[in-house]
């Protein structure tokens, strides 16, 4: 089958692959039909992490089932599914308690928990930006999509990590109806987590960034786009909330934080919503800090470990949620907002390719490139 492979930093290749196929009686095997290239497939594309060559990227995928492991009951060929990004169980604690981010069986390394489709670090399961996908646990990571998803596919695909990745950052910083609402970084991520604060019910929403392309797609749906190369981002949250910080913030940039010059500084957006997030105020991160032992060599001090402001974290009061989202426990609810037009996630799409064209997806998508916010593969 023809697939996206990792062959070293910068360097990813269609070519062709041994087809994915059911290796247990439980696996699912899926036709992809849409797959997204995501922010976090930079960290491997720019070499930043111990990924191996020969991985099959791509997370963020949805499709037809073309098989079914003895096992399965659930699903059958034909059915169109959308995919979490975390591979879970269904039987451990965690996934019991709806924690499959941190799924404690499906990844080979006993002291890990949580697995996912072509990622470094989460297993060696390949990803889907692919002709096919290997879906272990299929009864329990399938999403079944009602009768419009094939009209509605790129809003559906959306399920498989992003508009699930914002919710939960609005989770994990306790956003409630009327609250003021700041996200740092107006990515893929940040343009979903701001978006779920607004169908959430929030009475004002901030977004900071320097993209004018990514500020513009914000205010377009009502959130206030804040443009850190005009002046100091915390001074400008001041201003839209009486000086007092937003009720509640979003990190949705990770240890790659640049100042619009740059200059990188992994701490600088962790500050920074300290700064703008009210005495009191939770804040929830999604953004990326990649352990140590997962950098490249040369990154190893800088990224794992943070020059974070503990005491005045402290000072303020405040409340932190972190961690990778744990798909599965919202995507049948939002697959629901999708079904009834409460919720169109579709708009963030800029790019629509086919597989072969993803080598200048990623180019285009790596270099944020003016109009490049989302990027979607049709193998
Ligand atoms: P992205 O790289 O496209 O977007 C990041 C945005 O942050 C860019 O627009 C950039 O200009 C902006 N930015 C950089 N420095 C900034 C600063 N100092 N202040 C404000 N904005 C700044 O990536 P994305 O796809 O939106 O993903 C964002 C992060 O979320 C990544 O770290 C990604 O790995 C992570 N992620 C986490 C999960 C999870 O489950 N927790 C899931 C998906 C993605
Ligand atoms: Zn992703």
């Amino acid at each position: 089958m023809k697939a996206l492979v990792y062959d070293g930093p910068r360097e990813v290749h269609v070519k062709d692959v041994p087809d994915a196929r059911i290796e247990n009686p439980t696996d699912v095997l899926v036709k992809i039909t849409s797959t997204n290239i995501c922010g976090s497939d930079l960290h491997m594309y720019e070499g930043r992490t111990d990924l191996e060559p020969g991985m099959v990227l791509g997370h963020e995928n949805l499709g037809i089932v073309a098989e079914v492991g003895n096992a399965v009951v659930k699903v059958s060929p034909g059915d169109r599914v959308c995919l979490p990004f975390n591979i879970g169980c269904g039987f451990c604690r965690n996934c019991e308690e709806g924690l499959t981010a941190f799924c404690l069986t499906v990844h080979p390394d006993p002291k890990m928990a949580g697995a996912a489709f072509g990622f470094a670090g989460m297993g060696p399961f390949w990803g889907g930006q692919a002709e096919y996908l290997r879906v272990p646990f299929g009864d329990f990571n399938c999403l079944r999509l009602p009768e419009d998803a094939q009209d509605k596919e790129t809003d559906y695909v959306m399920l498989s990590d992003i508009f699930p990745t914002g919710w939960h950052c609005t989770r994990l910083a306790d956003m409630q109806p009327g609250d003021s609402m700041v996200v740092y970084g107006a990515g893929p991520v940040g343009l979903m987590a701001a978006y779920s604060a607004m169908i959430q019910g929030a009475s004002k929403v901030m977004i900071v960034d320097r993209h004018p392309d990514r500020l513009r797609l914000a205010e377009e749906i009502g959130v206030v786009p804040i443009d850190d190369s005009k002046g100091d981002p915390v001074e400008q949250v001041l201003e839209q909330t009486n000086g007092k910080g937003a009720d509640k913030g979003c990190e949705c940039v990770g240890y790659q934080a640049h100042d619009p010059q740059g200059h990188e500084d992994a701490a600088m957006t962790m500050n920074r919503l300290v700064d703008s997030v009210r005495f009191t105020g939770h804040i929830g991160v999604v953004g990326i800090f990649l352990p140590q032992d997962q950098n490249g060599p040369d990154e190893l001090e800088r990224n794992g470990k943070i020059a974070f402001d503990m005491g005045k974290f402290w000072f303020k009061g405040q409340k932190i949620g972190t961690g990778q989202a744990n798909v599965k426990h919202y995507n049948r609810q939002l697959r629901d907002l999708i079904h009834e037009d409460r919720a169109k996630p579709s708009w963030i799409i800029s790019h629509e390719l086919p597989l072969a064209e993803a080598e200048s997806g990623y180019q285009h998508f790596d270099a944020r490139d003016d109009g490049w916010t989302k990027v979607v593969l049709h193998p």
